[in-house]
């Protein structure tokens, strides 16, 4: 577990994501998971989970779903610091990941394997989350990789048990969940784009919002305090 790779892709006097503390393990009862939904050049949804003091990563292109007949694509990328769970904001359009990230669930998560690290080597991790909207238990199964693929994928499924539904949950639950901000709202406060942060909020929500625009948050005060915030752990 490195944060080489994560370090080495970003700037950080450019971009306000932290550059992390080390890899340490904090000692700590439960481990942390965290989605963070993710406007960059795709809209996709960050899938991390706490591991020997990093977050381990995927990137899942359409987001959970806690329907079990569905399996969920899911990129593994770099390992991500702790401090990184406390990240929403804006990634400065023409860097790494450039565009809007909101907190769009998080909470704890528990292995249901006692061998975390070799579960992750054979390539299927059975867990439970704990979150304010993923809950229950879920398992992330590596296939194999495709003739021309270097990395394999892996998929994100719901286990079958009373947290299983047939729900979309980014389209019922499309708001963060430590502001209740869509990504067009995080774009306005924090000075992203908006127009492209709206692309990845569902259009339903959006037209009536349009239609009432007293739905939309209240601008939030004091954007230094924000970017404060999603700096913590930076310096
Ligand atoms: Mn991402």
């Amino acid at each position: 577990m490195s944060l080489a790779e994560y370090r080495k892709k970003r700037r950080f006097g450019v971009t306000p994501e932290p550059k992390g503390k080390g890899t340490s393990a904090r000692q700590r009862k439960k481990l942390a998971f965290v989605v963070q939904k993710h406007r960059a050049a795709a809209l996709h949804y960050d899938f991390r989970l706490e591991w020997k003091g990093v977050m381990l990563s995927w990137a899942v292109p359409k987001g959970p779903s806690h329907d079990p007949a569905v399996k969920r694509l899911a990129m593994r990328v770099e390992d991500h610091p702790l401090e990184y769970n406390e990240f929403e904001g804006i990634i400065p359009a023409g860097e790494y990941g450039g565009g809007t990230v909101m907190i769009w669930d998080k909470g704890t998560w528990t292995p249901e394997t006692p061998d975390v690290d070799g579960a992750l080597e054979e390539g299927e991790l059975k867990l439970s989350l704990d979150g304010t909207k993923l809950r229950g238990s879920w398992v992330l199964v590596r296939t194999r990789p495709r003739r021309g693929e270097s990395r394999a994928p892996w998929l994100l499924i719901k286990r079958r048990d009373e947290w299983a539904g047939s729900e979309d949950l980014a389209e019922l639950a499309p708001r963060s969940a430590v502001s209740n901000r869509l990504l067009i709202e995080i774009a306005r406060d924090e000075g992203g784009d908006m127009r492209k942060a709206a692309d990845g909020d569902p259009p339903a929500v959006l037209g009536k919002i349009l239609d009432d625009p007293t739905l939309l948050a209240p601008p939030k005060k004091g954007r230094k305090k924000s970017v404060r915030h999603s700096n913590r752990g930076a310096s």
